[in-house]
C-alpha cells in the first residue's frame, strides 16, 4: 500500500490507536502531536516500523508536511474535561486555528480528511437518546463550552471547507470511549474508578451517580472510524455504544471486577455536567454496516488489565 496517512493527535489514546489500525492496513502513517496532553509512550512500539513517522508539531502554529497525504485524521485536541479546566485557550485554539490549518493541508493534498467530533456537541441533552438531527444544548461560557464549542465550530469550519471547497469530509461524533492508553490522571470516570478500585481506595461519584454515560470499547471505535472514512458519507455520524449505565451501577462494576472492598464516596457534581448521554447509532448501523460488538464485561476486563500494568 502507497497511501499515506496524517493523524493529528498521534500521541493521544484515540490517535495512537488509529496509528496501530493504519500500520496493520499497511498504509504509511505520519503522526503529528503537540504532546501537550499525548504522550510518546503510546507510539513508542512504532519507533522502529519503516512505515511509521512521528513529528512534535503544534498545529496552531505554522508548519508543513513536506510529503503527499491521502487520508487525514484530526483527533489533535484535549479530551477531558479537567483539561478544559486547566487548558481552556489551547483547547479552543487546536479546535479553531489547528483545524484550520488541518483543513488547508487536506486541499492542498486532495486528501480525505475524517474530523474527531464529540457527543458534546450537544451539551446536556434534551432529547434522549442523540440522533444526528439533535442540535444540542450547550452552554457556550460554561467550564465544558471551550471544548463544546471549539467542537461545534470545527464542524462547521469543515462543512463549510466541504461546501465551498469541495473537499472530500468525513465528521465522527464520537461518545464515551475507553481502554487501553487513557491517562492515569486525566479525570474522567473510567481511569479514575479503575485506578482508584485497583489501589484499593473509595471511588469519587460526582453527584447523586444517577446520571448516565455509554462508554465504548475503542476497538469498536477505530472500526467505526475506518468504515466512516471508507465510506462516501460527509454529515455528521454517531459513534459510540448505546449500552447506557449509571454511573453508580458503571462503579459498582468496576468494584465487583476489580475484587476488592472498595467504598464510594460522593463529591460535588461539576457544572453542566450532562445528566444523560446514549447515541442513536441507526445511521451507522445503516450507512457503515457498523455497531460495536465489545461487551462492557470483555472491554472492561481488558482495560483492566493495562492500568494493572502501568500502575505496577
Ligand atoms: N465522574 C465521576 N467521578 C469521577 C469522574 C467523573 O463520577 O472521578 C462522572 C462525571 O461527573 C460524569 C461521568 O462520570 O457524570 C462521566 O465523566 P467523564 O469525565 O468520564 O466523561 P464526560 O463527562 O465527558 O462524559
Amino acid at each position: 500500500m502507497d497511501k499515506t496517512v496524517l493523524v493529528s493527535g498521534a500521541a493521544g489514546f484515540l490517535g495512537s490507536h488509529l496509528c496501530d489500525l493504519f500500520i496493520s492496513k499497511n498504509y504509511k502513517v505520519i503522526g503529528i502531536d503537540n504532546l501537550v496532553t499525548g504522550d510518546l509512550k503510546n507510539i513508542s512500539h512504532l519507533k522502529k516500523n519503516i512505515n511509521f513517522k512521528f513529528e512534535k508539531i503544534d498545529i496552531t502554529t505554522d508548519f508543513e508536511i513536506n510529503e503527499k497525504i491521502d487520508f487525514i485524521l484530526h483527533f489533535a485536541s484535549p479530551a477531558s474535561p479537567i483539561d478544559y479546566l486547566k487548558i481552556p485557550l489551547e483547547t479552543m485554539r487546536v479546535g479553531s486555528l489547528g483545524t484550520e490549518n488541518i483543513l488547508k493541508i487536506a486541499l492542498e493534498n486532495n486528501a480525505t480528511i475524517l474530523i474527531a467530533s464529540t457527543s458534546e456537541v450537544y451539551g446536556d441533552p434534551l432529547e434522549h437518546p442523540q440522533k444526528e438531527s439533535y442540535y444540542g444544548n450547550v452552554n457556550p461560557i460554561g467550564p465544558r463550552g471551550v471544548y463544546d464549542e471549539a467542537k461545534r465550530f470545527q464542524e462547521a469550519l469543515t462543512t463549510a471547507y466541504h461546501t465551498f471547497h469541495g473537499l472530500d469530509i468525513r465528521i465522527a461524533r464520537i461518545f464515551n470511549t475507553y481502554g487501553p492508553r487513557m491517562r492515569v490522571n486525566d479525570g474522567r470516570a473510567l481511569p479514575s474508578f479503575i485506578c482508584q478500585a485497583l489501589k484499593n481506595e473509595s471511588l469519587t461519584v460526582f453527584g447523586d451517580g444517577n446520571q448516565s454515560r455509554s462508554f465504548c470499547y475503542v476497538d469498536d471505535l477505530m472500526e467505526g472510524v475506518y468504515k466512516l472514512l471508507k465510506s462516501n458519507y460527509s454529515k455528521p455520524i454517531n459513534l459510540g455504544n448505546p449500552d447506557e449505565i449509571t454511573i453508580n451501577d458503571f462503579a459498582n462494576e468496576i468494584i465487583h471486577l476489580s475484587k476488592n472492598d472498595c467504598k464510594i464516596i460522593y463529591n460535588p457534581l461539576p457544572i453542566n455536567d450532562p445528566l444523560k448521554r446514549k447515541p442513536d447509532i441507526s445511521k451507522a448501523i445503516q450507512i457503515l454496516d457498523w455497531k460495536p460488538l465489545t461487551s462492557r464485561k470483555e472491554g472492561l476486563e481488558k482495560t483492566f488489565k493495562y492500568f494493572k500494568s502501568i500502575l505496577k
